[in-house]
């Protein structure tokens, strides 16, 4: 979901943007017009987010996958060894794709308890001489989320953000590089944020494409070809409209008051069973199961039929899963309790 007063702005701008004659969708990349707008979205999610001065934000392409290979084509060229830690499908992902291209381990994994939880970790878990251990912060799929930020000691931190980037603040200079498609929480899906420090940038393997080098896009301003121009522009509409109704803290309150909701829900019935550790669960995304797969189909299709959408589990684990991104409204998850409810009580056994 976007938030419905970004979408009316849009409408708002659609045809013509301002005093500039035409549509945003319209426009030069390189236009004055446009400029602005990408150094204003640039601006607002520095402030947003907290971006300390010695971090770059890039608006790149190909989406987070296309980081699964940036990030080591960008950094794996000191040691050559890269650490994972796999906690999901995404991470799984990015873990596979870095292998293409150097010495990449996973250190910590999850996967013997059907990614319920997420990884512990602690630096001695990563080798030395590793140029980055890599994470994946949010897991979408299986609706776990990291409660803590590993403590990696001086090898740099890179986290795949994606589905939790803006839900709530985060100390960025923790982390080496963060990077996120945009579509889970940002914008509609064309562009991947990618937030990186500076002593990263310029280290890559030359084999690097132009396209997915963070010394190109950064040196061209995240201008070195076309930018995603529409989805930027709606990116910064998101992101001033957050810094309108209080930046993160503010979006962070919402945000566990809607989780809470469905979980304290979730913890007191006996019906449907949330299979995530309680110390490891998702903001965003709540998953669960009634322990009959014939059950949870038809729950999907009736909440379908009933105007909530997208509740049918990724294909790969089943089951449900709520995805309560920051746009969703909290009587979005009222709606859903209520409509747990009477499935419970009309389908008990
Ligand atoms: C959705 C998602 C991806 C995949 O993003 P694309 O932009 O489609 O490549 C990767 N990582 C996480 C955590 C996601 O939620």
């Amino acid at each position: 979901m976007l938030p419905l007063p970004v979408l009316e702005k849009a409408k708002e701008q659609l045809i013509c943007y301002e005093d500039s004659g035409m549509s945003v969708m319209e426009m030069s990349h390189r236009s004055p017009v446009y400029e602005k707008i990408i150094k204003d979205t640039e601006s607002n999610l520095r402030t947003l987010l907290c971006v300390p001065d010695n971090y770059r934000i890039l608006f790149m392409q190909g989406g987070a996958s296309g980081q699964f290979a940036a990030v080591p084509l960008n950094l794996m060229t000191g040691s050559g060894k890269a650490d994972y830690i796999i906690s999901g499908q995404f991470s799984g992902k990015a873990f596979k794709e870095a292998k293409k291209y150097g010495d990449v381990v996973a250190a910590a994994s999850s996967e013997a308890d059907n990614f319920s939880h997420v990884p512990e970790t602690t630096a001695a878990s990563f080798r030395a001489d590793a140029d980055y251990v890599h994470m994946c912060f949010n897991n979408t799929i299986y609706g776990t989320k990291f409660p803590y930020i590993p403590d990696t000691g001086s090898i740099p931190l890179v986290a795949d953000m994606s589905s939790c980037i803006l839900s709530e603040p985060v100390d960025v200079k923790k982390f080496g590089v963060i990077y996120a498609g945009a579509q889970k929480n940002m914008a509609p899906a064309g562009v991947t944020v990618v937030i990186v420090r500076d002593d990263l940038i310029g280290r890559e393997n030359p084999l690097t494409p132009a396209v997915l080098s963070y010394k190109n896009m950064a040196e061209n301003d995240s201008m070195y070809n076309t930018p995603p121009c529409y989805p930027i522009y709606m990116c910064g509409l998101v992101a001033e409209y957050l810094l309108s109704i209080g930046g993160l803290s503010e979006m962070e309150k919402i945000n566990k008051k809607k989780a809470a909701l469905l979980y304290d829900y979730l913890d007191s019935q006996d019906y449907y069973i949330a299979p995530v550790e309680p110390s490891s669960r998702s903001m965003m995304n709540v998953t669960f199961v009634t322990g009959d797969k014939e059950l949870d189909k038809k729950f999907a299709a009736e909440a379908d039929a009933a105007g909530m959408k997208n509740l049918k589990g990724h294909r790969s684990v089943g089951g449900m899963r709520a995805s309560i991104y920051n746009a969703m409204p909290i009587e979005g998850v009222e709606t859903l309790i209520t409509f747990m409810q009477r499935f419970a009580k009309e389908n008990r056994k």
